[in-house]
């Protein structure tokens, strides 16, 4: 029986529950089971940091087997940036250590009345105090934790951020963040600090020797893919490169531009020359984190689990600032206070916009003047954001709040869809990834539908990155692909962006570990996925989102890029892309599932929420 443990931080009342087999066989896992708990228990309106709101942490149904790169960890809750549903992945061996402990999901319910941190071991509870942690950062309440409970056990914590309600502070295992959305500050909303697991590692598969027959298809799978050994060498900072300034997708001055002087300093070679190790998730052979340390310069001797590709532009191209020693810094900072860096960054080149235009002046940043290609004002930001002082304390509410509490028509300037700050690839030089951002449920999010077919990828077709329209149906392809392996918690490294593994095995996989024919045809993971992201959209609209609010910043539509590979650039028919994708997903013009598509999804129970909001 596959079981989820509920924890009420208000009274102390912990349980243990069945999954029932009708949920666990219509919504397989992962992310499946996340959104199915959430929407079901979660009213409409709640605040999304008040105590009825939930925090969902899941493992996929594969966790903790030798089968690869599927052990990630998923926070799912209503977000405090955006007040949407949101859902950030984390890596490293968390999502293992659940699985083993017997749990696919917790769900955090109600506040504690002070700080605690939960401990779960070999099938024991325990709400301990937390009041020696409280005020940590990520790295010093891990070391804690490690030296409570030993080096076995495995941990996620929130840092200094999220306690002072940065509304985009993330959750951090080991040296990985679910990062997005403001997860964190919902723990912290809660009062839970940190969350320990100690358990032995178990594998319980229904049938095992097929089990490891299909591992080590994958094994072989993963040494012939094209893509792995660069993957696996280099990790993620190859995208500085390609797409970066290869197809002018690298964002610079706040979305203005694409061109970065020295950018080349910015090569994932560059990062390979100082990398120091190669680190990987819970049973991955791709090992994509790189630990680097900067070897000379004003930052020499700083090290850091990082930065991935998106931290290098969100320290790099919001401040046009070149400076690699700064990236690995600024990733340091961010890893300590517990902040996503994706929001950081946009925040932070929000600001310098601001100062270029006089909105603000040194008056609002206490003498600092934010001049482009300094990196030293970018790293005090990062200090006032985290602690929340100074101009940090407007830039921690995320650029859509702070616009409007700024005014001085600042609101053109905040780069964000419906309130998440928008990661580092540019929407007019990657048009589908860029409409993705428009429409996707959790807004501006990169993970959750690549738009790989812009780079090459065959399925289900190539696309010209530049043509203003015949993206809509691709679009949806691929957020119903990451929906469907997101169902076990499937990495998208692999999946979406090396081709690596399919549905096809996955669905092999899952017969052979829970023993449910079902799952074994990739049309109904294909379907599921579908489902599962119509309940999120479901969730949404409930909350009061529609068509108004698949929208990109004015900037996209009305501005040209200036310079770099994609000179003159602009998103030129956003509606019909988002015509042909409402078309494609079967919602009428406003957005809406239609009755037929929820039927379709075997969704009708929920027509009765979103019926009045229909056109
Ligand atoms: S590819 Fe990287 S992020 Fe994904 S599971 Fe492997 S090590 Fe973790």
């Amino acid at each position: 029986m596959r079981r989820l443990l509920r924890v009420n931080l208000s009274n102390g009342a912990i349980k243990e529950e069945d999954i029932p087999k009708k949920i666990a066989t219509d919504y397989v896992g992962g992310r499946g089971f996340c959104i199915k708990y959430l929407y079901d228990e979660v009213p409409v309106n709640t605040d999304p940091l008040g105590k009825q709101n939930k925090l969902l942490i899941g493992t996929g149904p594969l966790a903790g087997t030798s089968a690869q790169s599927l052990s990630k960890w998923v926070v799912v809750t209503k977000s405090p940036l955006t007040n949407t549903f949101t859902r950030s992945y984390g890596g490293g061996d968390f999502g293992a250590w659940l699985k083993w402990a017997g749990f696919e999901l917790v769900i955090f319910e109600g506040k504690s009345a002070k700080p605690v941190y939960f401990h779960i071991k070999n099938g024991k509870f325990e709400i301990h105090d937390a009041s020696a942690i409280w005020g940590k950062t990520t790295n010093q309440t891990q070391e804690y934790l490690e030296k409570q409970h030993g080096a076995k056990a495995r941990t996620i914590c929130i840092g200094p951020a999220a306690e002072k309600m940065v509304r985009y502070a993330g959750i951090f295992s080991g040296r990985r963040a679910a990062g997005r959305g403001g997860t964190g500050t919902v723990m912290a909303s809660k009062n839970l600090k940190a969350v320990v697991i100690e358990a032995e590692r178990k594998e319980e598969l229904a049938d095992p020797s097929e089990f490891n027959k299909l591992v080590k298809q994958q094994v072989k799978g993963y040494k012939e893919g094209l893509g792995f050994g660069p993957f696996r060498d280099y990790g993620t900072p190859m995208g500085v490169d390609i797409p970066g300034f290869s197809m002018g997708s690298f964002p610079v001055r706040n979305f203005r531009s694409n061109d970065l002087e020295g950018w080349e300093k910015l090569s994932f070679l560059q990062y390979a020359a100082i990398t120091q190790k190669h680190s990987g998730c819970y049973s991955c052979m791709l090992k994509c984190g790189k630990t680097h340390t900067v070897m000379d310069g004003p930052y020499a001797g700083v090290t850091s689990e990082g930065p991935q590709y998106e931290t290098i532009w969100a320290f790099t191209g919001p401040a046009a600032c070149a400076d690699l020693g700064a990236t690995v810094m600024a990733d340091r900072m961010c890893y300590d206070l517990g902040l996503d860096t994706i929001s950081t960054g946009n925040a932070i080149g929000f600001a310098y916009e601001l100062f270029e235009k006089g909105i603000l002046t040194t008056k609002d940043t206490e003498g600092m003047i934010l001049k482009y290609g300094d990196p030293e004002p970018m790293l005090k930001l990062i200090e006032l954001i985290g602690n929340r002082k100074g101009i940090g304390n407007i830039l921690a509410e995320g650029v859509k709040r702070a616009a409007e509490r700024i005014g001085k028509g600042s609101k053109e300037y905040a780069m964000h869809v419906k309130g998440l700050e928008m990661p580092g690839y540019e929407p007019r030089a990657l048009k589908a990834l860029g409409m993705h951002y428009a429409l996707s449920n959790v807004g501006a999010n990169h993970c959750n539908g690549y738009a790989q077919q812009e780079i090459g990828y065959p399925k289900p077709r190539v696309l010209d990155a530049a043509a203003d329209d015949g993206k809509g149906d691709v679009i949806k392809y691929n957020q119903d692909y990451v929906a469907a392996i997101e169902l076990v918690n499937a990495c998208t490294f692999p999946a979406s962006n090396l081709d690596l593994y399919g549905l096809e095995l996955i669905g092999n996989m899952l017969i052979a570990a829970v023993g449910e024919p079902k799952f074994g045809s990739a049309d109904y993971l294909w379907h599921v996925g579908e489902k599962v992201y119509n309940l999120e959209r479901c969730f949404n609209i409930r909350e009061g989102f529609s068509r108004k609010d698949d929208t990109l910043p004015k900037r996209m539509y009305t501005e040209p890029l200036q310079g770099g590979m994609r000179d003159g650039e602009i998103i030129r028919k956003p509606d019909v892309i988002i015509d042909e994708y409402y078309e494609a997903r079967g919602w009428d013009k406003n957005g809406m599932p239609t009755k037929a598509t929820l039927k379709r999804l075997g969704l009708e129970q929920v027509d009765k929420d979103i019926t009045k909001f229909r056109r």
